[in-house]
């Protein structure tokens, strides 16, 4: 789980919302998202009570149990409570509030709105259907007047909060998408503690473990794909959605190429430029809003007022129609982010085998980091020709090498076998050894030679 959280634990949900067991004890897991867009455990705790303190001393050993690392962007349910200790325990962390919780306490909060489909629409584009500030307020207005909120508590506190939660706010600080995703529902409802009420804490931590297994067995499968197949597309394969093919994981790639789609339907407006930089506005089809795009003729360095990378991590829509107007022909580095990659946790391995671990004292350990990067070596390069020669080249230098060192120990055993029979200590044979008393009667027969040789040397 520490592992996980160096990789994916930019972003974090905590989770508050399970309570059925035999204790009313408060369930929280500490859930992230892996490059598989699917969730991935950091740690689970129990707690009594949702007061400031219990979340502060949660947060403080949960911060210290990784390393006094604290994610980017935390998600909770809106509680008081837990946003004073964020404050406190993770002062540099963005708070967001989960949408779908917010989403379910709206509908549910008016009985007569709750099958209005069009209050619906429109409560879900105030949460994560706005890019800027003038677009939240206006769609915000016009869904209080109509449906009558103006003098509602809780639409009130809503508002008030409404830099924690919508996506026109703060969209410039990563939050793998949750934000603005259809997936922000699975984050919150597939952790499935359904304990019954009679659960006690050992039936809870095997329901915890089940879990977890069931959460890695799928992302090992996820991996085996991806490392199996390449991700199809309905377009052909080339340039950017190539190196995107290479690259990200399958579900990571769906999502880059759904924005490369919209990117050949947007327009384009030249504005200016400034020494290397030169400006746009890009507009995708049958939408009103336009997005100012920078972009760096030198260093191939673009950013978009959408801010989709920022948040998400992928290059938005207006980004690549700007790149492929200047025939970039690959995603540069710098915008590939490493968390949705096929090589996720290739660093770790990559660290854990040459400091964190120590080499030849683990040898389980060190043998899964070995096969892991292998692995991935071989993943890399397995479309190209002359990288799979130079692999197997390598391959067998190295059988070669390791066949010579085996020959050397063979030899060097054989001959310390033979030293041993020839010298003068009578090794018993385990299984013709009758215990204590028999070694005890041969550490007596060798104390009487050695004082016979003492005696026999003194004469
Ligand atoms: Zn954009």
């Amino acid at each position: 789980m520490k592992e996980d959280y160096m990789i994916y634990g930019d972003v974090v949900v905590f989770d508050t919302t399970h309570r059925t067991n035999k204790y009313n004890l408060i369930c929280v897991p500490f859930v992230g998202i892996n490059n598989h867009w699917k969730n991935v455990m950091f740690g689970c705790a129990f707690v009594t009570n949702e007061k400031t303190e219990s979340f502060e001393w949660l947060f403080e050993v949960f911060k210290k149990s990784m390393e006094g690392q604290s994610p980017m962007t935390l998600f909770t349910y809106p509680d008081q409570a837990i946003g004073n200790a964020k404050r406190k325990v993770f002062p540099t962390t963005m708070h967001r509030l989960c949408i779908w919780h917010l989403y379910q306490s709206g509908v549910n909060e008016f009985e007569k709105l709750k099958a209005n489909k069009f209050f619906h629409d429109a409560f879900q584009k105030c949460l994560t259907g706005c890019r800027n500030g003038d677009e939240f307020e206006k769609c915000w207005s016009s869904m209080v007047s109509i449906y009558g909120l103006q003098d509602n508590s809780w639409f009130k506190r809503l508002y008030d909060l409404r830099h924690k939660w919508s996506t026109a706010y703060n969209n410039d600080i990563f939050s793998a998408g949750i934000l603005s995703s259809q997936r922000s529902e699975s984050t919150n409802t597939t952790i499935g503690f359904n304990a019954k009420e009679t659960a006690n804490l050992n039936d809870l931590c095997i329901i915890f473990k089940n879990i977890v297994e069931r959460w890695r067995s799928n992302e090992r499968n996820d991996e085996l794909q991806c490392s199996r197949e390449k991700p199809t597309s309905c377009l052909p394969l080339t340039g950017f959605l190539k190196h995107a093919s290479e690259v990200y994981t399958k579900t990571i790639f769906k999502d880059f190429e759904k924005e490369f789609l919209k990117s050949i339907s947007t327009s384009i407006r030249f504005l200016s430029e400034e020494h290397d930089v030169k400006l746009y506005y890009v507009t995708v089809a049958d939408e009103i809003t336009s997005y100012q795009v920078n972009f760096n003729a030198v260093d191939f360095l673009v950013s978009c007022s959408c801010k989709r990378f920022e948040e998400c991590g992928l290059l938005c829509c207006h980004c690549l129609r700007i790149m492929h107007v200047h025939s970039i022909p690959q995603i540069p580095e710098c915008y590939i982010k490493r968390r949705w990659t096929k090589f996720a946790k290739q660093d770790l391995w990559d660290k854990s085998v040459s400091g964190r671990f120590e080499k030849g004292k683990n040898s389980a350990t060190w043998r899964q980091k070995m096969v892991k990067k292998y692995y991935n070596l071989v993943l890399k390069d397995q479309e190209n020709e002359e990288a799979r020669a130079i692999i197997e080249d390598g391959l067998n230098a190295m059988t070669s090498a390791l066949e010579a060192l085996e020959t050397t120990w063979q030899t060097r055993k054989a001959t310390d076998e033979t030293e041993i029979s020839s010298s003068s200590y009578d090794m018993l044979d385990p299984s013709h050894s009758k215990g204590r008393k028999q070694r005890t009667d041969h550490l007596q027969k060798s104390k009487k030679k050695k004082t016979s040789d003492a005696s026999d040397s003194n004469q």
